[in-house]
C-alpha cells in the first residue's frame, strides 16, 4: 500500500510540475527608465580637418596683434577653443582674455567692420534660464542661443572668410558697418555682456568660413597654435 501510495506521490507530482512549467505566464519585460538624449554627432570637423586645419591655421600664424594690449596669451584648456561648456551644452569655439570690465579691446587686425552691436539690449535672466535649459535638452547649443551668449559684440572681416570675433563687451565704439579699420584701432570694453556669470573677460573668436581657429586641436598643439596666432 505504502509503495502504490509513493509511485501516486511521484506521478502526481510529475503531473503538476509539467502543467505548471507548460502553462507558466511568460515574465513581463522589466521597465526600463527613459534613457538620456545622447548628443547628436555634430559636424564640427570634417574627415579632412586634419591637413585643411594645418595649412589654414599655419598661414594664420603671427597674423594679430593682440587685442589687449600687454595680456597674456591664455593657455589653461578651459580658456581655449574646445573646451566643453556643459552650462550650454556645446563647446566654446573662442579664446578667453580674462580682463577687468573697461579694458580697452582692439582690432586684432585691420579689415572692415561686419557687425558692431551699437543699440545692444541683453536679455534677463529668466530669458537666458529658458534658453540654456532648452540647450542642455538638445544637447547643443542652437545658433541664436550663442549669439546670446555673447552679448553685445563687434565683428572684423579680414577678407578671404577670416573673421574676428570681439565678445560679451560692456560697451563699443560708434563704428559704422562697411568701414575701414585698422590693427589696433579700438573696439569696444571688456564687459560679460550675454553671460554675467562667466565674468568679465574678452571672448576673442577666430572664424575660418563656418569653422572656428582651433577646432580639431587639443592639448600642446592647441596651445601652440593659439600663441602662434599672435606676434
Ligand atoms: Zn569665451
Amino acid at each position: 500500500m505504502r509503495i502504490v501510495l509513493a509511485i501516486l506521490c511521484v506521478v502526481l507530482f510529475g503531473v503538476v510540475a509539467v502543467t505548471a512549467s507548460g502553462s507558466a505566464p511568460l515574465a513581463a519585460a522589466p521597465v526600463l527608465p527613459p534613457r538620456y538624449t545622447p548628443m547628436p554627432a555634430v559636424a564640427t570637423t570634417s574627415p579632412d580637418i586634419g591637413d585643411r586645419s594645418a595649412r589654414t591655421y599655419v598661414r594664420l600664424w603671427g597674423m594679430f596683434a593682440l587685442p589687449i594690449e600687454g595680456a597674456d596669451i591664455p593657455q589653461d584648456p578651459e580658456l581655449l577653443p574646445g573646451a566643453p561648456r556643459d552650462y550650454r551644452g556645446g563647446i566654446h569655439e573662442g579664446i578667453d582674455f580674462p580682463a577687468p570690465t573697461g579694458t580697452p579691446v582692439l582690432a586684432a587686425a585691420s579689415g572692415t567692420v561686419a557687425r558692431v552691436d551699437v543699440s545692444f539690449l541683453d536679455w534677463n535672466r529668466e530669458q537666458q534660464d529658458i534658453a540654456l535649459y532648452e540647450a542642455i535638452t538638445l544637447g547643443y547649443t542652437p545658433a541664436a542661443t550663442l549669439d546670446r551668449i555673447r552679448g553685445r559684440q563687434v565683428w572684423i572681416d579680414h577678407g578671404k572668410g577670416l573673421i574676428t570675433r570681439y565678445a560679451h563687451l560692456s560697451a563699443v565704439e560708434p563704428l559704422i558697418v562697411g568701414q575701414r579699420i585698422e590693427a589696433g584701432a579700438l573696439v569696444g570694453e571688456v564687459g560679460s555682456s550675454g553671460y554675467p556669470q562667466g565674468g568679465p573677460h574678452l571672448h576673442f573668436e577666430v572664424r575660418l568660413g563656418d569653422d572656428f581657429y582651433g577646432d580639431g586641436l587639443s592639448g600642446d598643439l592647441l596651445v601652440r597654435a593659439v600663441s602662434r596666432l599672435f606676434r
